[in-house]
């Protein structure tokens, strides 16, 4: 098959250091995402336009919406909530504190309102340095995959029963059977392998159909495979390192991808002066509400 090919509209171009975890607020029509690097959350209006940014002190690698308000959100030395934007910052458990060269990365709440994510180290390339993290409702951290070089994308399937889950050095898309109940993973296995010459499989999110989106960072797109394994939808960005995408608008209907300009040098920032914008395509594939942490 012939993979349809999709651009991309500049919705903020905002220099971020290295923009992720974009996830769509449904209460209030915002998207949320972070800068990991720039030590901010961000929440953009599509109806205004604006971004409101607050500074978190250190890396955020990821924010998650809470059932009561507010965000949980996964930073270099553990787990905090902020019960209201801007607001101070709440700490409910550190996570590999003693590791000043780790922080946590990408993270997601599941459907049962667990907030799920990992870490790696700040070079990204020192060999099972991470691991893979739960925060339960209660604050509890459990440790659920050890050996983890860079953590990254996850989300679950319709059913809830498998768990998608990248590290990405591996250049692999897994999977996870997916226990509701425990929020336990077994047997794992491998849905997708990417070749070098196409990217690192960075951030992914599911649509309403069960495709999986997935962004290919450094080779400037993000992919949608369908779950045969075939790429039958790509995203064309003017800027090659793509993080992640996820799906927002009243309707799901909107695509938003976050990018960066970190680590860039002057030459290629000249190449891609719009390195570190929010991107934003109507892909005609719906996507879901994301999952709110119960805690
Ligand atoms: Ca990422």
């Amino acid at each position: 098959m012939v993979a349809a090919e999709l651009e991309v509209e500049v919705v903020l171009d905002a220099h971020a250091h290295v923009g992720e975890g974009p996830v769509w607020d449904d209460r209030t029509n915002t998207l949320v995402w972070v800068d990991i690097m720039g030590q901010a959350i961000h929440v953009y209006d599509p109806a205004t336009g604006q971004d409101k940014a607050m500074d978190v002190g250190q890396p955020v690698g990821a924010a998650a919406l809470r059932e009561r308000g507010g965000l949980v959100l996964a930073l270099r030395d553990g787990f905090a909530v902020l019960d209201e934007l801007p607001g101070e910052l709440r700490w409910v458990a550190k996570v590999e504190e003693d590791t000043p060269t780790n922080r946590m990365n990408d993270g997601k709440c599941d459907p049962a309102g667990r907030f799920w994510a990992g870490t790696m180290s700040f070079s990204g390339n020192m060999p099972a340095a991470g691991a893979l993290y739960r925060l339960d409702p209660d604050y509890r951290v459990t440790r659920v995959v050890p050996d983890i070089t860079l953590s990254n994308g996850l989300d679950w399937s319709l059913d809830n029963r498998r768990m998608y889950y990248i590290d990405s050095m591996t250049q692999r898309v897994d999977t996870f059977d997916f226990d509701l109940d425990s929020g336990s993973l077994t047997n794992r296995q491998t849905v997708l392998d990417i070749p070098k010459d196409e990217g690192l499989p960075d951030g992914m999110t599911l649509d309403a159909e069960g495709g999986l989106w997935l962004a290919q960072h450094g080779s400037g797109t993000v992919r949608r495979y369908l779950p045969t394994g075939e790429i039958d939808k790509v995203v064309r960005l003017p800027v090659k390192m793509a993080t992640c995408p996820a799906f927002g608008g009243p309707d799901y209907s909107d695509l938003y991808i976050t990018t960066m300009n970190f680590g860039m040098s002057a030459e290629a920032r000249q190449d891609q002066p719009l390195a570190g914008a929010l991107f934003r395509c109507r892909p005609g594939v719906r996507g879901r509400p994301a999952f709110r942490f119960a805690g």
